[in-house]
């Protein structure tokens, strides 16, 4: 019987060091698991160290490895879709270069798809040690509100580390989105997943491209695209609003026709015309972020742009 094959896909920006690490690492599972053959799709996502020649390095010694570089840095969700697009396996697995996504998991996971009962195998963090607490509690909260938002389920601590069925990787192609936020297309696109937990691992090598601002940004990115409540926010805000005056005017009428209308009450009203520009500019910022994200998706930009591949 032909061997299936497995596609992994590494999303590398600035990891000359990491990927000889993973590469060894992997070597050592691949033989473990020798009843696949594996392919590697290694997405060079403009770095501007040695990552490109490390990664044509192990291209010229292995002919499992292929890579595509980017013209630029284009972020990790648009080097998940190249790899996508250019994956051949039967099944595909989407890991990260700094072993943060322990290998050791790659052969129950693709156990778990190959056996059908399941069309997806992912894992999630159960712990966040070595995180910073700030990181994990905005973490959390974002989890929280966006499951409430979104009807796109999005599991708290999942990460990208996943392995698909060909069919779930076809399905995801079609969605042709520019704001990619992965791990909401993961969950609209549906199929049955198996979750697997493990304990958070600190990176081998390099730092963390995700600054605490970069990670906000994403998370508005992942609401703006997977939910539309927060327009609902001006409609409900306005309401209230008109409500509150309404039964402030039928007040002042009152008060004045019974006790005379006297001059008082500056600094109130100074308040209130205050936080009713801080609401209306809230609301006009909200409708900005779904106007910009509408704005990008019509010009239909490529995702990314490939310098070179091989
Ligand atoms: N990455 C990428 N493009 C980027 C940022 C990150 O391809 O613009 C890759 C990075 O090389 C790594 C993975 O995405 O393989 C996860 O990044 P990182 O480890 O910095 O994120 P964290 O694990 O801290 O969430
Ligand atoms: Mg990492």
């Amino acid at each position: 019987m032909d061997k299936k094959i497995c596609t992994i896909i590494v999303p590398c920006y600035n990891e000359q060091d990491a990927i000889p690490i993973y590469y060894d690492k992997m070597k050592k599972i691949m033989l473990e698991l020798s009843r696949y053959e594996f392919e590697y799709w290694f997405i060079d996502d403009g770095s501007a160290d040695n990552t490109l020649s490390e990664i044509k390095r192990l291209n010229e010694n292995d002919e499992r490895v292929h890579y595509v570089s980017f013209s630029r840095n284009f972020g990790k969700e648009a080097g998940i879709y190249a790899g996508l697009e250019h994956a051949n396996g039967d099944y595909v697995a989407i890991m990260d270069v700094d072993l943060q996504d322990p290998p050791e998991l790659l052969g129950e996971m693709l156990e778990c798809v190959e056996s059908g009962v399941y069309d997806c195998a992912a894992t999630r963090r159960v712990t966040r040690e070595g995180e910073p607490p700030i990181r994990s509690f905005f973490a959390r909260m974002f989890y929280k509100i966006i499951n409430k938002i979104s009807s796109a389920d999005i599991v708290d601590g999942a990460r990208d580390y996943r392995v698909m069925s060909r069919q779930m990787v076809d399905s995801i192609l079609k969605i042709k989105e520019y704001n990619r936020f992965s791990k909401g297309i993961f969950g609209w696109v549906g199929y049955k997943t198996k979750w697997i937990p493990f304990k958070n691992v600190e990176r081998v090598a390099g730092e963390t491209k995700w600054s605490f601002w970069k990670l906000f940004i994403y998370s508005l990115d992942g609401i703006a695209a997977f939910s539309t409540t927060p327009l609902s926010i001006a409609s409900v805000l306005g309401i209230l609003c008109c409500f509150f005056s309404f039964v402030g005017v039928i007040f002042i009428v009152v008060r004045a026709a019974l006790f005379g209308d006297r001059v008082a009450g500056w600094p109130s009203l100074v308040c209130i015309v205050t936080m009713l520009a801080g609401i209306q500019l809230l609301t006009l910022g909200i409708i900005g972020l779904y106007l910009s994200k509408a704005y990008l998706e019509v010009k239909k930009r490529p995702i990314y742009i490939s310098k070179e591949e091989k």
